[in-house]
């Protein structure tokens, strides 16, 4: 089969006769879509542990059935799978954890490729029928938006609340959309790039560059009631930008550190936030697979309109340079289309 190759850090090889996937009991997929995502950048560049050269990135998939043990599912039929499920049976999954389990069942391959296979197990986990009027495009996007799901989750989101994002890179831009299909009353997006602002308020959040309001806890207040969002979302990997929103938050929300900084990094967190503010900090990564499940319906019934946030698509022969262009910040979202 083809495939985009991840050969050595900063380098994304095209080959035309890679093996295929074997096939075993689980579906043979067609990649027709994929996004490329931070953990594929970070890999990239050499810095995820665990994902070392040589293997095929990408787990943001969506595709039709080539071969299949499954009765359930038929030759042709377009389907999307999640990228991971935990065994859900370990104490993690069984603790309200299975981002965290050890045991988890995997694709066999990344989807920068024409084909990956899929075990049985996890296609009866979170497999789902793409509805016909889904295009591949969005419906790759499910993993992702269960991140985002979680996140809000974990924040313990209500209808009618308000929420801060910083950063406007395509994570936050998800979170600004999730945020309005779940009722909020009032969206903050704090960036940098004008682009980025912009498209965000297109969007319909109130946007801010932090360069021109430094005092972002301010400015917060400024926008709400006085007391701050109920929700901040940090959706950046950078310390300083993390610490400089700890001032955000009302009193009783929620501070959610969703960009993952570098193991070996540290912040210092204002003691007065979490004792005299009760403000709870939250970290998630990853998606559980109720996440996921809902992500799926709510891309099946259209309830997020994805289309603003597909900035350039590429195909299997340009995955590299889609990676170098999102390393580089020319575009928001790389989708590939095979
Ligand atoms: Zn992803
Ligand atoms: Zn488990």
């Amino acid at each position: 089969m083809k495939a985009a190759v991840y050969t050595a850090p900063h380098k994304i090889e095209f080959i035309q006769d890679y093996p295929d996937p074997e096939m075993g009991d689980g579906l043979m997929i067609q990649v027709k879509a994929s996004g490329v995502c931070a953990t594929d950048v970070k890999a990239y560049k050499g810095l995820r542990y665990g994902m070392e050269p040589p293997m095929i990135l990408g787990h943001e998939f969506a595709g039709e059935v080539l071969a299949s043990s499954m009765e359930d599912y038929k030759i042709g039929e377009r389907v999307s799978v999640a990228p991971y499920a935990g065994c859900g049976i370990c104490d993690f999954c069984l603790n309200d954890h299975e981002e965290l389990c050890k045991d988890k069942v995997f694709t066999t391959n990344g989807c920068f490729a024409e084909k990956l296979f899929v075990p049985r197990d996890l296609v009866n986990k979170t497999g789902w029928k793409i509805s016909q009027n889904v295009p591949f495009m969005d419906a790759a996007l499910a993993e992702p938006l269960a991140c985002v799901i979680l996140s809000l989750r974990s924040c313990r989101w209500e209808p009618g609340w308000t929420i801060m994002v910083v950063g406007g890179g395509f994570m936050g831009i998800l979170h600004v959309l999730l945020a309005q299909a779940w009722g909020a009353s009032k969206i903050i997006l704090s960036e940098p790039n004008l682009p980025r602002r912009a498209l965000a308020e297109e969007l319909g959040a109130i946007v801010c560059d932090p360069n021109e309001n430094v005092d972002l806890g301010r400015y917060a207040r400024d926008h709400t009631d006085g007391y701050g969002p109920h929700v901040v979302i940090a959706s950046i990997a950078n310390e300083k930008v993390v610490e400089s929103a700890f001032d955000c938050p009302r009193p009783g929300g929620y501070y959610h550190m969703f960009g993952g900084l570098p193991k070996q990094s540290s912040i210092t967190i204002p003691s007065f936030l979490t004792h005299y503010k009760e403000v709870t900090l939250v970290g998630t990564s990853g998606y559980r697979t109720k996440d996921y499940r809902l992500a799926s319906n709510l891309i099946n019934e259209g309830k997020i309109d994805f289309q603003p946030l597909f900035s350039k698509t590429f195909s299997l022969k340009q995955v590299g340079s889609a990676i170098e262009q999102v390393v580089n910040q020319e575009i928001l979202k790389a989708m590939i289309l095979e």
